[in-house]
């Protein structure tokens, strides 16, 4: 199969094509499907398989096709452990926002918080944070997630690992209406929290796990 045959805006089928990918992998296949429903999702493939579009592509899709459901934004919040990851999944995001008028910004620990409190008042549609810096944006009222329409969850297991329960839980509570949908992906499902993590986030969630998660 290829990305054609997902329903995707054209601005993205566009961006992808820029990227020179044509064929998803196969937690793409899976995956995009059921996030493109409003499905809850958990998510589990090796590192290097491709999770980051898997979320990604719907998520602008979400954006691209659908009013917002409050003035109040962000609409996509998207956790990662590590400011490494974070900054790796933003310039992903970057390229795909490029082709449209949203805006995506990143909130990463060990920055400026308050040129972060300024970037948050303006309104983006899109947020990459690592956990603990968002949570503390959050206890300080910078951050306003009742119009959250879709958190998304990366790495869940290493950031159970750094000891983000809480945090998770923070932002989940803040964010936390009826029409939410949430999307966790990690390399493994093995790992002793996740499950709880799950029960507690996931509305009856789709599950998708691609070969022996290492
Ligand atoms: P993971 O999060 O599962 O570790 P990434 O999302 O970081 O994997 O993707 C790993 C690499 O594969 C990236 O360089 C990405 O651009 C590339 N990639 C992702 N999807 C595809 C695809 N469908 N075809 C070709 N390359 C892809
Ligand atoms: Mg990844």
């Amino acid at each position: 199969m290829l990305f054609t045959d997902f329903q995707l805006d054209n601005r993205l089928l566009q961006s992808l094509k820029h990227m020179g990918i044509d064929t998803p992998t196969d937690i793409q296949e899976q995956a995009i499907p059921f996030a493109l429903a409003g499905k809850d999702l958990m998510a589990s493939s090796k590192t290097g398989s491709g999770k980051t579009l898997a979320f990604l592509l719907p998520a602008m899709q979400r954006i691209i096709s659908t009013r917002a459901l409050s003035k109040r934004d962000p609409r996509v919040v998207i956790l990662l452990p590590t400011r490494e990851l974070a900054t790796q999944v933003y310039s992903q995001l970057r390229l795909l926002v490029a082709n449209t008028q949203y805006k995506a910004i990143k909130i990463l620990g060990g920055e400026n918080f308050n040129d972060q409190a300024k970037a948050l008042a303006r309104d983006p549609h899109f947020v990459v944070a690592t956990p603990g810096r968002l949570a503390d944006h959050l206890a300080q009222r910078h951050l306003h997630l009742n119009g959250l329409e879709l958190l998304i969850l990366d790495e869940a297991d290493r950031m159970l690992d750094l000891g983000f329960a809480e945090q998770l839980k923070a932002i989940n509570n803040a964010a936390d209406h009826k029409r939410r949908q949430t999307l966790m992906f990690s390399a493994t499902l093995d790992h002793t929290d996740i499950n709880d993590i799950a029960a507690e986030l996931l509305a009856d969630p789709e599950h998708v796990a691609i070969g022996a998660a290492n």
